[in-house]
């Protein structure tokens, strides 16, 4: 395993940023002799999101006993920590590791959405603010691998993927893998998330060149942002690598198949994300992996306390899953109170991009 060190130079004189980039370079084919797949893994682009951190540094002794075991068949490349930037950002004491201070755009929006795999269309990786270079050297590390990984959580939450319709259901295997409950699937995305840039360029290429079959691109979201724990880090990392092995990446002959994937499976069109129709204190009458029928109380809000109506009733437009929910208690009117994977399309459906 080799490690290097990045550097993304400041906006300013005097800062600079710099994030360690592992190598695990593989044997280049798998058992029978076939080109092996490569992969790509990072984690806390949003700089604060660390319970794929944590599943990153579990993972890591187990690539490197395959390795000491000539085990690892493709190439491997690692960025535990993707933000250096996002993570020096503290505002009145508060971390903001979401969008970059100095230009307001969040971390994970903003990639260059390439006609092809190539990493010579992307631009200059010298100009531009600061983000911007980050975002162009982590394309640079990323493109040209059959797996990309990009992991993030939510606020409270389930954990689920966001996958590209053309990978589904051929990353069936790679949910499984993982272990996580459910999937979100889209479509288009007009706003360049990593995993837009990761997976647009092969959109429009030939089916044979482009390999969906073996191509995996997701945004992971482990959970909440509470659920940094070594326990759930163990499992993530265990399945993390169950997925490595289940794709050719790592051999590990132990290893049992996973079953067929049986978690939630629907389009982002069926999410309801539930703006809060009053500001105040969140009453959460339900939590993530929670069933609900149609008309059933979500929350209450209390806007006016004390008061007789100073209560008012959220409930849900249609029946469906709780996905995720806010880890705040306090809200401003027409801020998302939780994401309702609904049984149907939302009537309140919002287009393009995955919500992280
Ligand atoms: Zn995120």
């Amino acid at each position: 395993m080799q490690k290097s060190i990045e550097h993304i130079a400041g906006d300013s004189e005097g800062v600079s940023y710099e994030f360690p980039v592992f190598r695990f370079e593989g044997l280049r084919f798998d058992g029978s002799d076939k080109a092996a797949p490569s992969a790509y893994l990072q984690a806390a682009l949003h700089a604060g999101e660390l319970p794929g951190v944590v599943a990153i540094d579990a993972l890591m002794p187990m690539l490197e006993k395959a390795e000491a075991e000539g085990r690892i068949k493709g190439d491997i490349t690692i960025v535990p920590q993707a933000n250096p930037i996002g993570r020096a950002q503290y505002h009145f004491g508060e971390h903001q590791g979401r969008f970059h201070l100095g230009t307001r755009t969040n971390f994970n929006r903003g990639f260059p959405l390439l006609a092809a795999p190539d990493p010579t269309l992307l631009p200059d990786a010298t100009s531009g603010t600061a983000d911007q270079r980050l975002k162009t050297r982590l394309l640079q590390l990323s493109i040209g691998h059959d797996i990309v990984l990009d992991l993030h959580c939510d606020d409270e939450g389930l954990a689920y993927l966001y996958v590209h319709a053309s990978l589904w259901p051929a990353m069936a295997d790679c949910a499984a893998a993982m272990g996580v409950d459910a999937v979100v699937l889209w479509g288009e995305d007009t706003d360049g998330t990593f995993e837009g840039a990761s997976i647009t360029p092969y959109l429009n290429l030939p089916a044979d060149v482009a390999r969906f079959d073996r191509r995996v691109a997701t945004t992971v979201e482990y959970r909440g942002i509470l659920d940094v724990d070594g326990a759930l880090a163990g499992s993530d990392a265990e399945g993390l690598y169950r997925l490595l092995v289940g794709r050719g990446v790592v051999l590990d002959q132990a290893l049992s198949t996973p079953g067929s994937f049986t978690g939630i499976v629907a389009p982002l069109e069926n999410i309801d994300m539930m703006p809060a129709p009053r500001a105040g204190a969140v009453l959460y009458d339900v939590k993530p992996g929670d069933r609900v029928a149609k008309g059933a109380l979500l929350a209450t809000i209390v806007h006016a306390p004390g008061e007789a109506d100073g209560r008012t009733q959220v409930l849900a437009p249609q029946a469906g899953i709780i996905l995720t929910r806010r880890s705040r208690r306090i809200i401003r009117a027409g801020e998302d109170l939780l994401k309702l994977v609904g049984d149907r399309k939302s009537a309140d459906a919002r287009s393009g991009t995955l919500e992280d």
